[in-house]
């Protein structure tokens, strides 16, 4: 995109400090429905469905969490059977070796220090095995407790898309989300700009001309 484009285009919307609330307020209309889309009942099955979720659906997660979380209640359950038969439980989430060590190392922190709970702590959670910042975010969020913006693959795409970021990295995108959308919307953030990169703004053929923000919030807006 020309570079006269752009600066036109982001005069024409107005600095993202002004834009931030407003995109908030349209796309939480647009998309009041939007939430996690994992199924869980507790804090461990969160926990379980996230680390299951890298590199796959969450519909797939689904699929294969219905029966996993009747058969695997407790920490205990997860180190009760021998890895191969949890690998083979897991096997549809794809990377199952790796995501196999990383329940059962979690697993054994959780019982050895946290007395089998998932801990409240951002700090603890990220001392899990295979829980990296993103998934610390996520289950932090879900528990009412939100200590950061959590960033996929459509958190950065749209917040580049509209503006609100120019990095490439995750954590530099999330240290801007962080200084930007207040502390209050951390939490529902994420999920608005998921479920509006899912129904709107796709990766490829963004729909401009049924989006919200198009008119007068989105500076790459096509229309
Ligand atoms: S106006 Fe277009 S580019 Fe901007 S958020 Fe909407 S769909 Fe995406």
């Amino acid at each position: 995109m020309p570079r006269s484009f752009v600066r036109e285009a982001r005069k024409r919307v107005g600095p993202k400090r002004t834009r931030v609330r407003p995109v908030i307020e349209r796309l939480a209309v647009e998309h009041a429905d939007a939430a996690i889309a994992l199924t869980f009942a507790n804090p461990l099955e969160l926990l379980v469905s996230v680390l299951l979720s890298a590199q796959t659906t969450d519909v797939n997660v689904n699929r294969v969490t219905a029966t996993l979380f009747q058969k695997y209640r407790r920490p205990e359950d997860y180190l009760a059977v021998p890895q191969a038969e949890l690998e083979q439980d897991i096997f549809a989430t794809g990377f199952y070796r790796q995501k196999a060590r990383a329940l059962r190392g979690t697993m054994t922190l959780l019982i050895e220090e946290f007395d089998g709970e998932v801990p409240e702590r951002f700090e603890d959670l990220l001392r899990l095995p295979g829980v990296a910042r993103k998934t610390a975010n996520v289950v932090s969020a879900e528990r009412g407790n939100p200590q950061g913006v959590v960033v996929d693959t459509h958190v950065r795409r749209l917040s580049q898309r509209l503006g609100f970021t120019r990095q490439e990295d995750p954590v530099k995108i999330e240290r801007d989300l962080m200084r930007l959308v207040p502390r209050e919307d951390w939490a529902r953030f994420p999920h608005l700009l998921i479920w509006h990169g899912r129904r709107i703004c796709d990766a490829r053929r963004p729909r401009c001309e049924e989006c919200p923000l198009a008119a007068d919030l989105c500076p790459s807006s096509r229309v």
